[in-house]
């Protein structure tokens, strides 16, 4: 609902507006924050970057950006209006020279900053940045798919909101996936009350441990392992050797099939609803 509705209009006219002072942008990235933090069920207060990765969204400045190119696109391929190539056509490079590293376009170096800053030499700016194989792609469709995946390097990502997990179920995916759920992301956060970052089993209570080797939850975590074994979701141990890609592949496996992901992210998530469940955090 917020992608289509409500983020949709950020995009209008962001051409001209994202040449705006960067306190009056921010105003706007607040907004898109604490959206992100009401669809992915997360704290405020979590990590911005996190909270975009766990949702796939791109941030406003990603958008407008992406938005920017597709418009030189059409400029270079002449499906806008003449008046609107006229604009652009006169900082165009006229390459006389074969250079290595020519830009298409031309900027100005004896212009004001505040120039500089206007719409049409920062987009041209960022048309500039592009690599040259993005540049010619023959066609919008190539391009967007180029551009979009150079934003979001991890473009085929399944968020929660596209997964069949129940809301409590995803906002503790999420959670954990922006590390904010158990007490050591509590302590760092300075939470009210939480006087230390230990597991009442001694060692510090981060992710890994949790999921991989609190003795608290040695039961319920072998449930899980058998589980994951009958259902041949467990990871293989030969290869995943690291921890840190054993707590990744238990949160994030994207390779499975949709209706395995669902699967082994359920059975996840039912060992951590059966070691707790903080009232406070859910
Ligand atoms: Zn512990």
């Amino acid at each position: 609902m917020y992608s289509s509705y409500v983020a949709s209009n950020f995009d209008y006219c962001s051409a001209l507006y994202g040449s705006a002072s960067l306190a009056l942008l921010a105003k706007l990235d607040k907004l898109h924050y604490q959206a992100g933090v009401i669809c992915a069920g997360v704290l405020h207060g979590s990590d911005t970057s996190k909270v975009f990765q766990c949702l796939n969204w791109k941030t406003l400045s990603q958008r407008r950006n992406e938005k920017n190119v597709r418009i030189m696109f059409k400029i270079n391929k002449r499906n806008v209006a003449q008046y609107i190539c006229d604009i652009f056509d006169k900082y165009r490079n006229p390459a006389t020279r074969l250079l290595r590293h020519s830009m298409p376009y031309n900027i100005p170096t004896n212009v004001s900053i505040r120039l500089l800053k206007a719409p049409v030499l920062n987009i041209i700016k960022q048309w500039n940045n592009l690599s040259q194989l993005i540049r010619e792609l023959p066609t919008i469709s190539s391009f967007k798919n180029a551009v979009r995946s150079t934003i979001l390097p991890n473009i085929n990502f399944i968020p929660t909101t596209k997964l069949n997990l129940t809301r409590s179920n995803e906002k503790i995916l999420n959670r954990l996936r922006v590390d904010f759920f158990l007490k050591e992301h509590f302590f760092s956060h300075n939470f009210i009350g939480v006087t230390d970052n230990k597991c009442p089993c001694g060692s510090l209570e981060n992710t890994k441990h949790f999921l991989l080797s609190c003795p608290r939850h040695t039961d319920d975590r072998t449930n899980m392992i058998t589980a994951l074994r009958q259902n041949n979701l467990l990871y293989d141990e030969n290869i995943y050797t690291n921890r840190n890609d054993q707590v990744k592949y238990l949160l994030y496996e994207n390779t499975l099939s949709r209706d395995s992901q669902n699967l082994l992210l359920n059975i996840v998530l039912n060992f951590v609803r059966s070691c707790y469940i903080h009232p406070l955090r859910i």
